[in-house]
């Protein structure tokens, strides 16, 4: 008798094992860790922009999708109104144009992913993925990366694709990189508009990456928000 009771637990206690192993691990709900730490979801409906997160498909220099569920773009209110204005701004320079999100909001978690994962030695590693330790400003939702599309969506030319870690993706020596063949006239155009738009509304742009905006200095997005984890 005992035999059978204990056999029984023994199932039992195997088959809870088996269903817990089993249980496919839960994707967080971004929209609560997001709106946790203050942060807005970016509004497409209406406007000139377009959300499409590489790091939620396969085209990025992972060739993995990382984000899972997280589809939409968030980002810190202040941030967000100055995307609104840049998106107003476009409107009136290039009523044709659009808006395209590549990336906002990004939390430490997948940081520390991106950072594990690129190919590039560890002395310059930083300078193209922020060190998880102390943080992307993208971490804290007061960084943007997006480029401009056409009417129909589709992405302008801009020399280079997306986490592009050539020195055709810097904007400070442009105009050499024309007189050497390696970027045309209207990529570097392109280029000018996205940036004109987005400096004019506040924004700051990196020295390395086009596609790359800042709301705010990495010393005032530190001491004003909290990173999202
Ligand atoms: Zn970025």
């Amino acid at each position: 008798m005992k035999t059978k009771v204990f056999n029984s637990v023994l199932i039992c206690f195997s088959l809870i094992l088996l269903v817990s192993c089993s249980e496919p691990k839960k994707e967080p709900v971004w929209h609560e860790v997001y709106t946790k730490q203050g942060l807005k979801v970016v509004e497409t409906d209406n406007t000139n922009i377009l959300v499409h997160l590489r790091y939620s498909t396969s085209e990025n220099f992972l060739g993995k999708d990382v984000y899972g569920n997280l589809e939409e773009a968030y980002l810190q209110p202040e941030a967000l109104s100055k995307l609104y204005k840049a998106s107003e701004l476009l409107s009136k320079t290039h009523p044709e144009l659009k808006l395209l999100i590549w990336d906002a909001a990004r939390p430490r978690r997948i940081q520390q992913v991106l950072w594990d994962k690129v190919d590039i030695p560890l002395p310059e590693r930083s300078q193209y993925v922020a060190n998880p330790e102390s943080g992307s400003i993208h971490n804290y939702g007061c960084a943007i990366d997006l480029t401009l599309a056409d009417s129909s969506g589709n992405p302008l030319d801009m020399g280079t694709d997306y986490d592009d870690f050539s020195e055709t993706a810097h904007i400070d020596n442009e105009v050499e990189l024309i007189s050497k063949g390696v970027l045309t006239d209207r990529q570097v155009q392109n280029r000018a508009i996205l940036r004109s738009a987005m400096t004019e509304a506040g924004f700051i742009p990196i020295r390395s990456e086009w596609w790359h905006f800042d709301a705010f200095s990495r010393d005032e997005t530190k001491s004003r928000f909290k990173i999202v984890e």
